[in-house]
């Protein structure tokens, strides 16, 4: 009998949907041309790379002109974060970010910090969210840019990002607004424009297309260094060969994902109360973070006391379970979180904390599943733990 296969690891990338691998296969097979050639296979891809973009403009209701593809989500933040801040730097030095970042964030700012940049680190309450008045009185007339995560991808936390928007135009009108949405694009509402947002990041494996692709919107307004030089490709502000297949399936997904947006985040909070309603049944589990409609419908993050990550995680896989410990993007640096310590969570459960994280393809099914193992699991494994 062929092992069951239950994926609960969309934070850390989601599966190609079929719809999305067969356009990648189209356009991969016939429209091969270097979008910048001028003969009709050139013309062709060029064609697929600007209807993609109308797509995703569509999306965050803004110009097509706005919309910057990427290799990732990682290159996204780079390209907003140290472009935007090294651009404006005769304005100011001082930028602004979370103590609960992704590393794409965390290392930009450690590399402005080596151009003689001071970053400012907002601390976070026990949900993990910032207070946006502590945001309001960090801004300075020589604050540049402020980058916040939308949803954190460990505990599925929800930062105020409209609210920051608001306090950061009226404390300071030329100070940027960065939002990492990697996590919450086509999860959580996204009007860049009525939020106050002039940057913002996705990343296409998040959404159910491929690796490899990622997109920057900048609004027309905003000024900042490229970091990819060479050929002027999308307009001289990202060089490099657009990857045509990736940028396809990007659109398609994101396009798919916004047609039922509604009904499948709907769905998925449903999921999520009722996995930790039955989580919580268990002996010696603990939830992390908010998770009613103030946190992200995807993630859950539970701590299981007196075991430890890896080895539940392993126990789990051994059942056909795939979950994550920590953040599967930083998991090449295993330690302890810091998001879940900037929380401030119980120090015995820092290393006994899983994330469970689910798509619009996640059924009840699946969660009765996995509840189902981890009922007859964690007792074993609290017996073999020593004391
Ligand atoms: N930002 C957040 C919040 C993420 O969760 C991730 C990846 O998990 C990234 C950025 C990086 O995206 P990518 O994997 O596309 O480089």
């Amino acid at each position: 009998m062929s092992q069951k296969l239950i994926y609960l690891d969309n934070s850390a990338t989601t599966p190609v949907l079929p719809e999305v691998a067969d356009e990648m296969d189209r356009v991969l097979r016939n429209c091969f041309g270097n979008p910048s050639s001028m003969h009709h296979l050139g013309m062709d891809s060029s064609k697929v790379i600007k209807e993609a973009r109308q797509t995703v403009a569509k999306t965050l209701k803004c110009r097509e002109s706005e919309i910057i593809f990427t290799s990732c989500g990682t290159e996204a933040d780079n390209l907003a974060i140290i472009g935007a801040a090294t651009r404006a730097s005769r304005a100011g030095k001082h930028v602004i970010t979370s103590d609960i970042e992704h590393p794409a964030v965390l290392e930009s700012m450690k590399a402005l910090e080596t151009c003689g940049f001071e970053v400012t680190y907002l601390p976070v309450n026990n949900d993990a969210v910032i207070d946006v008045e502590e945001l309001k009185a960090a801004i300075r007339p020589d604050t540049v840019l402020v980058s916040l995560m939308y949803v954190n991808n460990e505990v599925g936390s929800v930062m105020p990002v409209a609210e920051a928007g608001r306090a950061i135009k009226s404390a300071n009108p030329n100070t940027l607004f960065h939002v990492d949405a990697v996590q919450a694009y086509t999860k959580m509402p996204l009007r860049p424009q009525s939020m106050g947002i002039d940057l913002l990041s996705a990343s296409g494996h998040k959404i159910h297309a491929s690796k490899g692709v990622g997109f920057l919107y900048a609004s027309d307004k905003v000024k900042f260094n490229t970091l990819m030089l060479g050929g002027g490709q999308q307009s001289g502000r990202r060089s490099g060969t657009e990857n045509v297949p990736g940028i396809a399936g990007m659109a398609l997904a994101a396009d798919k994902a916004f047609s039922s947006m509604e009904e499948d985040v709907a769905r998925m909070y449903a999921l999520k109360s009722y996995f930790i309603g039955e989580l919580l049944k268990l002996d010696g589990v603990y939830i992390n973070g908010r998770y009613g409609r103030d946190s992200a419908p995807h993630i859950i993050s539970a701590s299981f006391e007196g075991i430890r990550s890896q080895v539940l995680l392993n126990a789990l896989d051994a059942k056909g379970i795939c979950v994550s410990s920590g953040s599967a993007c930083s998991a090449n640096h295993p330690g302890i979180s810091r998001t879940l310590k900037s929380m401030g969570v119980k120090s015995a459960l820092l290393d006994s904390t899983i994330r469970f994280s689910m798509s619009a393809l996640t059924t009840k099914e699946e969660l009765d599943y996995t509840i189902e193992v981890l009922n007859d699991t964690l007792p074993v494994l609290r017996r073999f733990t020593r004391k």
